[in-house]
């Protein structure tokens, strides 16, 4: 009987999976079926320089992913760059910044000395988050983000800057559609939580390096195996895959692509089923290059909304990637406008809306690079039935982020996931 676990899909929750279990002493074999790790979170090659699909953002709340980066053997106090949570919209003339004191007190200063918002508006924002804080975050019906906004009387450019944004960013699901109880436990997670939880950590690195390649080197190190450009096509429920046996098998790809797995074994057609029912939501990064850096008030700015019929939401100054050269990433979660335009009108666009953000004009682009995830994510609803790790076949396992039931689609929910599988597998051995 084979002691070997396989794990398909090496994306951070495949990784994080095959790294908690390497960590044993268990060997691992990851099946991944692109060229290269990190799956939805990738480095990518453009114009030569090393970076990503889509512009990342993780938070001081990231527990897990920060405990996997370090046991994978990279450093995150040195790939992330740590910056008290500043809201930023020059253009709207809003900005949140919270101060680096002790929770809660930090949270109650920075919501009152928000600028751009009435007192009105500051004062209910506090009364929402203390709702929140006397029900555990756990509301009684789940909801739209939108109706839970309505509920509490979150109005105005508080609603408009904050607390719609927050929800796009961090559910990648609009606030009319979005699970106001998957938003609750993330506002627990960051603003409710202690001081170092709202830090915003940006990555100095492309997300290969942070966590990917540390991962890869400490699987290999610990005696497993990573199987690049190896598609797993089929399962069976000996858990052979490509005539090799398996004591366990984790499933950590995305959910249809874990639906086209589970559809090939009559036990499982259930959860496969389920993830059918998904919906997704896309996100776009838009690169634009310049010949000088860009100087940026913060390294992360909401893009200016005033006139009807703007597309941008943030821009992030990466020009630190290439020394005296200015990147800006401009990130658009969900659906769109933006989806419509083709590459050039967006990128011009963008150009634009930066320029009035800023209120200066900047040189024209040298180059853009337009990257549209179509399934980035998937939609975060109210109700959202979510699959367990375990499934009907024994010793066959679930990862991935959409399987951990508390958070939306993000890094931290993929880790955790994989920690879970790992944790449920090593209860066994
Ligand atoms: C553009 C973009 C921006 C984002 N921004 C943020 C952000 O700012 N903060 C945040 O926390 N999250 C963000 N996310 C979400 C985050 O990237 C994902 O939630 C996370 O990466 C999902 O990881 P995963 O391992 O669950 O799935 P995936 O990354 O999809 O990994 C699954 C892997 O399985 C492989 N695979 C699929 N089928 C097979 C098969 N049959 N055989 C072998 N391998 C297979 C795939 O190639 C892939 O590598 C963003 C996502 C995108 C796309």
């Amino acid at each position: 009987m084979s002691e070997r676990i396989a794990v398909i899909g090496g994306g951070w929750a495949g990784l994080a999976c095959a790294v908690e279990l390497s960590a044993t002493g268990q060997r691992v074999c990851v099946f991944e079926a692109a060229r290269q790790l990190g799956g939805r979170a990738r480095r990518v090659e453009i114009q030569g320089l090393p970076l990503d699909n889509g512009q990342h953002i993780l938070l001081g709340a990231y527990h897990e992913t920060l405990r996997l980066i370090r046991l994978a053997g990279a450093d995150p106090d040195t790939l992330l760059e740590r910056l008290p949570l500043e809201l930023n919209h020059p253009g709207g003339g809003f900005r949140l910044r919270l101060p680096r004191l002790p929770a809660p007190l930090h949270l109650a200063i920075g919501l009152l000395g928000m600028q751009g918002a009435s007192l009105r508006e500051k004062i209910a924002a506090v009364r929402f988050m203390r709702a929140l804080q006397r029900t555990h975050y756990r509301l009684r019906e789940d909801i739209s983000v939108a109706d839970l906004l309505d509920r509490h009387g979150q109005t105005g450019a508080l609603r408009r800057f904050m607390w719609e944004p927050l929800c796009l960013a961090a559910l990648n699901t609009p606030a009319a559609l979005a699970s106001a109880q998957i938003f609750a436990n993330v506002l627990r997670d960051s603003l409710g939580g202690k001081r170092e939880g709202t830090d915003l950590l940006l990555p100095a690195t492309n997300l290969g390096q942070l966590f990917p390649e540390a991962a890869r080197r400490f699987i290999e190190g610990n005696g497993g195996e990573v199987r690049l450009s190896n598609r797993i096509d089929a399962l069976q429920p000996s858990l052979i895959i490509g005539g090799e046996t398996f004591a366990h098998v984790v499933i950590a790809t995305a959910p249809q692509h874990a639906s086209a797995l589970l559809r090939t074994l009559p036990e499982t057609t259930e959860t496969a089923s389920l993830l059918d029912g998904y919906a997704f939501e896309p996100i776009g990064t838009v690169y634009l290059g310049y010949p000088e850096a860009l100087g940026f008030p913060f390294p992360m700015i909401g893009l200016d909304k005033r006139e009807p019929g703007r597309i941008g939401q943030w821009a992030f100054d990466r020009s630190a990637e290439k020394s005296g050269q200015g990147i800006a990433a401009c990130v658009l979660s969900g659906e769109g406008l933006w989806d419509s335009l083709d590459n050039e009108t967006l990128a011009a666009t963008l150009h634009r809306e930066l320029q009035d953000t800023l209120g200066r004009p900047l040189p024209a682009p040298l180059w853009h690079q337009v990257i549209r995830e179509r399934r980035a994510t998937f939609s975060c609803r109210p109700k959202l039935a979510r699959p367990t790790p375990d499934t009907p076949v024994r010793n066959l396992w679930l990862a991935g982020d959409y399987v951990c039931a508390d958070y939306p689609a993000t890094l931290e929910g993929a880790v955790r996931s994989g920690v879970t599988a790992a944790r449920r597998i090593l209860a066994q051995r």
